[in-house]
């Protein structure tokens, strides 16, 4: 132990006995008691052996004492894991809000979206694709909604009212730049065809191309353009 103290670094490892006894003697070192470790030789008939028993048996029945358990603590590691990912999705849907989000993603992942993007995409993709998904866009019926601009109509066509819908499946404006996005998008989603099954799909080829699309009309979605 003396040994391994004085060769002790940031990555040293320690079992839980020698942390439990550097643990002591730091705390025994800053309430100004001299700590010194000397050679007792074994067993019988030597005073200082048996004081030290009666101490450590004694320190068995204090009423503070520790569990000790009779298993490795590492055995503890997956049920306690288990546990928290129940009690999490058990917030996840109990959370009083996000209802969109949850109806698109009723299954929780251990992984955020983006981690299966594989592809070197600007940070811009992530922003509009992590709005979309959630639908708290800056299109202008989520601006009216926080009376932050006057009116919802779409800012293209200025007709309708402009929704993440409105933008991405079904503003004449944008018709000539859809073709492409849409000719992508029939081959990987079936019914229905709306902006909650082309989410829902979670599906990183789908979401490039509506990133595309955006860039193509030149609509930053994650941006309030009143506020540029
Ligand atoms: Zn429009």
């Amino acid at each position: 132990m003396t040994t391994k103290m004085r060769g002790l670094g940031p990555s040293s490892k320690l079992t839980k006995i020698e942390a439990t006894i550097l643990n002591r003697i730091y705390t025994l070192k800053t309430l100004g008691t001299r700590v010194i470790f000397c050679w007792v030789r074994g067993h019988s008939r030597i005073m200082g052996n048996h004081a030290a028993d009666t101490q450590a048996n004694g320190a068995l029945t204090l009423p503070d004492s520790p569990p000790s358990p009779d298993f490795p603590q590492t055995d503890l590691k997956r049920p306690i894991g288990a546990k928290m990912k129940n009690q999490w999705v058990e917030d996840f849907h109990a959370y009083n809000g996000g209802e969109t989000y949850k109806q698109r993603f009723p299954r929780t992942h251990l992984q955020p979206w983006f981690k299966q993007v594989t592809e070197n995409m600007p940070k811009t993709f992530y922003r509009t694709v992590t709005r979309l998904r959630s639908g708290h866009s800056c299109c202008n019926s989520n601006l009216y909604r926080m009376h932050l601009v006057e009116s919802p109509a779409c800012r293209a066509c200025g007709q309708l009212e402009e929704t993440n819908e409105h933008i991405v499946l079904e503003c004449p404006e944008y018709s000539q730049a859809r073709v492409s996005l849409l000719r992508g998008l029939q081959k990987m989603i079936l019914n229905p065809f709306n902006l909650d099954s082309i989410m829902a799909a979670d599906n990183v080829k789908v979401n490039v191309l509506i990133f595309n699309f955006t860039q193509t009309i030149n609509i930053r979605i994650y941006i309030n353009v009143n506020y540029k």
